[in-house]
């Protein structure tokens, strides 16, 4: 008997899930227009804490919508970590901003504020917070320095729904926060995403730009340029449901990290996410490995010997100081970041989807360590 592949992630969605989407259907509310969308905005921001949520069709489409709104224009340098995804990047360039990348912690994975600090200048008028893979950015410091010097902070909260700094949740900080919805985020609509802000004048804004630009007061007269970006009824319905299961989804996701944390923790050939730091539990969004003998084998090597195994892998990210298109922009000449060109040539990070039974843990954690010990 063949045993089947364990995918990197398998979404888990459950009858009530089916039971909302089925609901939204037998309304007939199934365009970005009604009820269920603004009962998916409105039960979103206040797990946040924010005044306003605008739901939009995904997560890189939030970052742009935000960037944009924001003003952010040519002359402007934006700090962000290079290690992270590109849709961190692609609005900076769309609008003809300068990116300045800030190398990893090489404990946390994140940002090194340090350096994101150092690397201020009078033309910054941006910074962007990334949680990576489950664990918070050290906000206190960037928040402090960001309202001091007078630049805009935001945070892509993709991968920290339902996070803690400290005592208070991720997507509270700075001016506004994104997230993803995306069928690997710790809640789904399949696509989604979300800006959440207390400004109500950017919150019109984004609602307005979401939405082709179309005036309230007036539908096919534009006073400014706009998309259509808008999340879907049954989109919203998802994740109204999804929302009710949030404390659950992040605890299933700890215990899992727990798990595998403690399965390798003997193990000398990697280095395993840090369980917390001072200021926030690692909640293992993902659970990654970064392997510390390159002589042996890169993380292709060892994903590749896992697929074998039956063991669905996802690669860290690539930096975005390396990606090819900086050339487009002229910008291709960057400063190395060793920490994170480490991390995208020696991490991955392996099957941790909430609908994964014990068994499939057992192999997964008997795979690894067969593999790489
Ligand atoms: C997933 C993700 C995004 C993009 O979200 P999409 O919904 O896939 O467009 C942006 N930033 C980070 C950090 C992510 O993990």
């Amino acid at each position: 008997m063949t045993e089947e592949f364990i995918p990197v992630n398998k979404p888990l969605i459950t009858a009530e899930d089916v039971a909302h989407v089925s609901a939204a259907m037998e309304a007939s509310w199934i365009s970005g227009e009604g009820v269920f969308v603004k009962e998916f905005e409105e039960k979103f921001s206040e797990v946040v804490g924010r005044r306003h949520g605008i739901s939009v069709s995904n997560g890189t489409v939030a970052i742009d919508l935000l960037i944009d709104a924001l003003g952010i224009g040519p002359g402007d340098e934006v700090i962000l970590p290079t290690f992270t995804i590109i849709s961190c990047l692609s609005q900076i360039l769309r609008a003809g901003a300068k990116p300045v990348f800030v190398d990893s912690d090489p404990e946390t994975w994140n940002m090194n504020v340090d350096q994101a600090i150092s690397l201020v200048s009078k033309k910054t008028k941006l910074i962007i917070a990334v949680h990576i893979y489950g664990l918070p950015v050290d906000m206190d410091r960037l928040v402090e320095f960001a309202n001091n010097q007078g630049i805009l902070l935001i945070e892509d909260a993709a991968e920290a729904h339902g996070l803690k700094y400290r005592e208070r949740i991720t997507g509270s900080f700075g001016v506004a926060s994104t997230f993803s919805f995306y069928a690997n985020k710790n809640i789904t609509t399949g696509e989604g995403g979300i800006i959440v802000t207390d400004d109500d004048k950017l919150a019109e804004r984004l609602r307005i730009s979401k939405n082709l630009g179309f005036q309230p007061e007036r539908r096919f007269v534009h006073s400014q340029n706009g998309w259509n970006a808008r999340m879907s009824s049954l989109q919203a319905a998802l994740g109204t449901s999804q929302i009710n299961r949030l404390s659950e989804i992040v605890e299933k996701r700890k215990a899992l990290g727990k798990i595998y944390s403690e399965a390798f923790a003997h193990l000398q050939s990697v280095t395993l996410p840090v369980s917390n730091t001072e200021y926030a539990e690692n909640n293992y969004w993902v659970f990654g490995l970064v392997l510390n003998n390159s002589e042996r084998f890169d993380a292709r090597g060892a994903m590749s010997a896992l697929e074998e195994l039956g063991v669905g892998t996802r690669p860290f990210f690539y930096p975005l100081h390396l990606q090819p298109l900086l050339k487009n922009f002229g910008l291709e000449n960057q400063p190395s970041h060793p920490v994170a060109e480490n991390l995208g040539e020696m991490g991955f990070y392996i099957p941790n989807g909430l609908a994964m039974t014990d068994s499939e843990v057992s192999k997964v954690v008997d795979s690894v360590i067969k593999t790489i010990d």
